[in-house]
């Protein structure tokens, strides 16, 4: 293939073909166009974007430039929730659980942690013994038999998006809306999806920092997902704050049983307004953030698939379903499925912590937490050793911040305010001192931001 003539088009802002767009992602996967050419028609794409029909290709190609994994007829949807990844954001260890025990299949296929923002498998492989990494054949012979699975990419799916990813990491073309939007739905297409629920983040430490960019991503997600036949839908959710009250990978397995079990740290904060589902304008108890956001997941999912009639109704049956202790024994189900020591991870469960050292951050006055900001929080806990500074980086997965105070909560002079897991001594006063800096403690309890803001459907977009 002669590819010049398509990158010059680009650079000028030409429409590509959608078969061209397939041949070129083709070539490119079997080794064909060098890097450099690629590098330059990403770089063309950053400039110049990608109309809905060249992305709904770009996606399809990067879909089936490998294996789509492939499930056998069954009257349960199969279903599955990405989030772009913020701090704290465990939401996908209890939701798949829970999900299996509501009747759907959960081929969760999840990513590692870079930079400030954990990953799914990164959190798993704290687990003793657990296997995140599984053939494509066990993968669907799981979820037909558990329910649900949460396990990395194999080698042979989205082999174009893993070699398109690393040339977009070194040629500065991350950001780009219709590359972040067929690299992530390629992945989730390959799953063969009935319906898809995003968690399209906002905030200090997401990956799209203002409302607006955050709201054009999940709208483009929206709205191919839709066209390329499984139902999406996106909810914006507030990543100033860490979601749950532990971050730092072992903490926030233990913080998902705990939500499994349905334990929080500390008593909510009661929250006068009234929550309406339907209309998308929800204030949250941030407090229960974790809770709230598993159960509202997997009530849009019950409503995707016409499994209840409303919002109101699904987080019912939802809620019913967490409360009866079954997603809870589903979870212990998936981790033996998933070759996890079940007996080692009891033990490490019971234990207060696994790191070497626990320190408290005291607060310096009496009054109302108004700021916790995720991102100093995300940044420390990188810095202990929790999470990669580059893709190669080893991770220590005992260290992390808990016991978190949330905006909206009473502080009391000398109270903790948090509770640092360290390697050792230095690492965790250093971490203390920079953790003053994510605090602050007003005189005036600060009103409660709401956790989701909006809900993006296919006939919502606006
Ligand atoms: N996550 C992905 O999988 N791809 C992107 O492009 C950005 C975030």
């Amino acid at each position: 293939m002669n590819f010049l003539p398509l990158i010059e088009n680009k650079r000028e802002g030409k429409i590509l073909a959608p078969e061209q767009i397939l041949e070129f992602i083709h070539e490119f996967t079997a080794g064909k166009i060098p890097d450099y050419q690629m590098a330059a028609m990403l770089m063309a794409i950053y400039f110049r974007g990608l109309d809905t029909t060249e992305t709904t290709a770009l996606t399809l190609a990067m879909r089936d430039s490998g294996d789509v994994l492939k499930f056998p007829m069954d009257k349960r949807p199969l279903v599955d929730k990405h989030s772009t990844g913020g701090i704290g954001d465990k939401v996908s260890l209890p939701l798949a659980p829970l999900l299996a025990c509501l009747g759907f299949r959960v081929p969760m296929i999840s990513g590692r942690g870079l930079g400030i923002t954990g990953g799914t498998l990164d959190k798993l492989d704290s687990i003793p013994g657990f296997q995140t990494l599984l053939p494509a054949a066990q993968i669907v012979e799981q979820v037909q038999r558990v329910g649900c699975v949460i396990c990395g990419q194999t080698d042979k799916m989205v082999p174009a998006d893993k070699k398109i990813y690393a040339l977009r990491d070194a040629s500065g073309t991350v950001p780009s809306i219709p590359l972040i939007t067929a690299s992530i739905l390629s992945k989730k297409l390959a799953e063969s999806l009935d319906a898809l629920i995003l968690d399209v983040k906002f905030g200090c430490a997401a990956f799209m920092q203002t409302k607006a960019d955050t709201l054009k991503l999940a709208k483009a997600m929206v709205a191919l997902g839709n066209q390329c036949g499984t139902n999406t839908r996106a909810i914006l959710t507030d990543m100033n704050t860490p979601l749950g009250r532990a971050a730092g990978n072992w903490l926030e397995v233990k913080e998902s049983v705990a939500c499994l079990e349905r334990r929080t740290g500390v008593a909510p904060v009661s929250n006068s307004k009234t929550r309406n589902m339907e209309t998308g304008k929800m204030p949250v108890l941030r407090c229960d953030d974790l809770r709230l956001l598993v159960l509202d997941c997997a009530a849009h999912l019950l409503v995707q698939t016409h499994k209840s009639k409303s919002l109101a109704a699904a987080r019912k049956l939802a809620e019913v379903c967490l409360n009866s202790g079954e997603p809870r024994k589903k979870w212990d189900e998936m981790l033996v499925a998933q070759g996890a020591d079940l007996k080692a991870f009891n033990r490490k469960l019971a234990l207060d912590s696994t790191a070497p050292v626990t320190a408290e951050l005291k607060s310096a006055q009496s009054g109302w937490v108004s700021k916790c900001d995720a991102r100093v929080i995300g940044e420390v806990i990188r810095d202990l050793g929790g999470g990669r500074l580059t893709k190669e980086s080893a991770i220590n997965y005992d260290v992390g911040v808990d016991r978190i105070a949330k905006p909206g909560e009473r502080a009391e002079k000398s109270g903790a305010l948090c509770r640092v897991h360290a390697a050792d001594a230095v690492q965790a006063r250093t971490a203390i001192a920079r953790l003053k800096t994510a605090f602050e403690i007003s005189a005036r309890r600060p009103a409660p931001a709401p956790l989701i803001t909006d809900i993006i459907t296919a006939s919502v977009q606006e």
